[in-house]
C-alpha cells in the first residue's frame, strides 16, 4: 500500500495527552500517515518536510483537538416522535434519519459514539460507514436495551414482526428472570454488541408518571457478571438514588443520567469511591427549559442537515406544544424536569467535588427533542455544574476513550494514535461554546467535514 503522509501546521494544539504541561501547545506540526499520527514535531521541521514533497495544510492558527467521543447516543431514534417508530410508514424515514444523525455527529466533531439503545440494524450502518458509503462516526454499539415487560422505555411500543425483520430486532428486548437475562446478554454480544445496556427505572417520566416494572435484583447482577465474563462492560440507565445504590453494588461500569432528587452525603461518598463512571447527560432534561427550546428552534430552522423534513415538522410541533404549556401522555413531564434540574446539576457538582469518575454523553436521540450535533451544549452544562473547561474536554476525549477501552487508539493527539481530530475556531478553554465552531473534522486521517468559508 502506498504511504500517504500529510503535515498539519499553524495551529494551537490541545492534544489532551495525560502528561501534565501546557494545555495549549504552539509551534507544533502534526504529521499524519496512513490514518494515524506518525509524529508531533516542532514547527521548524516544516520546511524539511515540504522539501521532501509531503502535502502540507495550514490550519490558520485555529484550535486542534482530538475527535470528540460521545458515550451516550441513540443513533436510530428518528425524531418522528418516539411513539411513532413502530408505525409502518416510518420505517423508511427512520433509516434516512439515522444517516442524518450519523452525519451530524461528524459535522459536530464527534468521531466516536457509544450507542446505548438502537436495534441491531445499526450494524448495517456501521458497515456502510466502514465502506465509505455514508459519513459517520465509529460506533460502539449495545444494540437492543435489555428490559422487562412493563418496564422502561415505556414510550416505545414493541415492534411488529415486520419491523423486527427490517430493523433486525426490538429497541428493547423485554425478558423475565435471571436465565433469560443471561441469554439476552449472550444474544446481544453474539450479534456484535460491544456493551450491554439495561435499565432501572421505577416510575415513568412521561406525563402522569405511571409505575414501571424493573427486573429482579439477581437478574441485574447476572447481566453484569455475564458481560464481564465475556470481556465486555455493562451500562445502566438510572435516575433514582435507590437505583444508583444498587447499580454500584452490582458493579455496573457506567450509570447513565443523574437522579432528579438530591444525593445524600453517603451516596456521594459511595459513588466517588466506586469504579463506576457516571454519564450525567444533563442536556436531555435541560432542552425542555424555556430558554433552551428557543435555542433548539433556532438550531433546527437555521440548518437543514440534521432532520428529514417530516422529523423537523414533528420536533417543531412538540416544541410549540411545550411552549404553549400543553401536556399530554405522549410528552415527557417537562414541568418535573424543570423543577428538578437544579438538583441534577447539584448532584453532578457534588460528585465532581468528591472525585467521582464522570464521563461525557449527550443522550442524542434519547428524547423527542434531543438532537444530534450539539455536544458543546452538554459541555456548557457541565461547566455550570462546576467542572473546568479542560476537565470537560478530557471527559469528552481521553476519559471517554478509557471508559470505552479505546485509549490505545483514541482520545488524544499523540504519536501512534488514530488521527481523529477536530479543528475549531476560537479557544475552547476560554469558552466551551467554541467547541461548536467546527471548521474541519478528520476521522482516521481522512478529512470528512470542512466548513465552507463565509
Ligand atoms: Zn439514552
Amino acid at each position: 500500500m502506498k504511504k500517504t503522509v500529510s503535515v498539519l501546521h499553524n495551529m494551537n494544539l490541545i492534544d489532551m495527552s495525560a502528561i501534565d504541561g501546557e494545555k495549549i501547545k504552539k509551534n507544533k506540526i502534526v504529521v499524519l500517515e496512513n490514518g494515524r499520527i506518525q509524529s508531533i514535531l516542532d514547527a521548524d521541521k516544516l520546511d524539511g518536510l515540504k522539501q521532501r514533497g509531503h502535502a502540507t495544510l495550514d490550519l490558520g492558527g485555529n484550535y486542534l483537538m482530538p475527535g470528540l467521543i460521545d458515550a451516550h447516543v441513540h443513533c436510530m431514534n428518528p425524531f418522528t416522535s418516539l411513539h411513532d417508530v413502530a408505525k409502518f410508514s416510518n420505517l423508511i424515514p427512520t433509516q434516512k434519519q439515522i444517516e442524518k444523525n450519523l452525519h451530524s455527529c461528524i459535522r459536530a466533531g464527534v468521531t466516536t459514539v457509544r450507542d446505548l439503545g438502537s436495534t441491531p440494524i445499526i450494524a448495517r450502518f456501521m458497515g456502510m460507514i466502514e465502506r465509505g458509503r455514508i459519513i459517520g462516526p465509529r460506533i460502539v454499539p449495545s444494540f437492543s436495551i435489555i428490559s422487562c415487560p412493563g418496564g422502561y422505555p415505556d414510550m416505545i411500543s414493541s415492534f411488529s414482526w415486520l419491523h423486527r425483520v427490517i430493523l433486525k430486532g426490538q429497541l428493547a428486548e423485554r425478558i423475565i428472570g435471571r436465565e433469560q437475562a443471561v441469554n439476552a446478554v449472550h444474544s446481544m454480544l453474539n450479534k456484535g454488541a460491544a456493551w450491554i445496556k439495561t435499565v432501572y427505572q421505577e416510575q415513568s417520566y412521561m406525563f402522569g408518571h405511571p409505575k414501571l416494572n424493573v427486573l429482579a435484583d439477581d437478574s441485574y447482577a447476572a447481566i453484569v457478571r455475564t458481560a464481564h465474563e465475556r470481556k465486555t462492560k455493562a451500562a445502566l440507565h438510572c435516575l433514582s438514588n435507590v437505583g444508583y445504590r444498587k447499580a454500584i453494588a452490582w458493579q455496573f461500569d457506567t450509570i447513565e443520567h443523574i437522579p432528579l432528587e438530591d444525593f445524600s452525603t453517603e451516596d456521594v461518598n459511595m459513588i466517588a469511591k466506586s469504579k463506576t463512571t457516571i454519564i450525567p447527560t444533563l442536556i436531555a432534561p435541560v432542552l425542555y427549559r424555556e430558554d433552551m427550546l428557543q435555542t433548539l428552534e433556532c438550531i433546527i430552522t437555521s440548518t437543514d442537515f440534521r432532520l428529514i423534513p417530516m422529523a423537523q415538522k414533528n420536533v417543531i410541533e412538540i416544541i410549540e406544544q411545550i411552549k404553549a404549556g400543553k401536556q399530554s401522555d405522549t410528552l415527557i413531564d417537562y414541568h418535573l424536569l424543570r423543577q428538578t434540574f437544579n438538583a441534577m446539576t447539584n448532584n453532578v457538582r457534588r460528585l465532581h467535588e468528591d472525585g467521582a469518575n464522570i464521563g461525557f454523553g449527550t443522550d442524542a436521540g434519547g428524547t423527542d427533542i434531543c438532537l444530534f450535533g450539539i455536544p458543546w451544549l452538554e459541555m456548557v452544562l457541565m461547566a455550570e455544574a462546576g467542572m473546568g473547561s479542560y476537565e470537560i474536554l478530557e471527559t469528552a476525549t481521553r476519559k471517554n476513550a478509557e471508559i470505552l477501552d479505546l485509549e490505545q487508539d483514541l482520545g488524544s493527539i499523540e504519536q501512534g494514535k488514530i488521527a481523529d481530530m477536530v479543528l475549531v475556531e476560537g479557544n475552547p478553554l476560554e469558552d466551551l461554546r467554541n467547541v461548536g465552531k467546527v471548521m474541519k473534522v478528520w476521522k482516521a486521517g481522512r478529512l470528512l467535514h470542512e466548513t465552507k468559508p463565509g
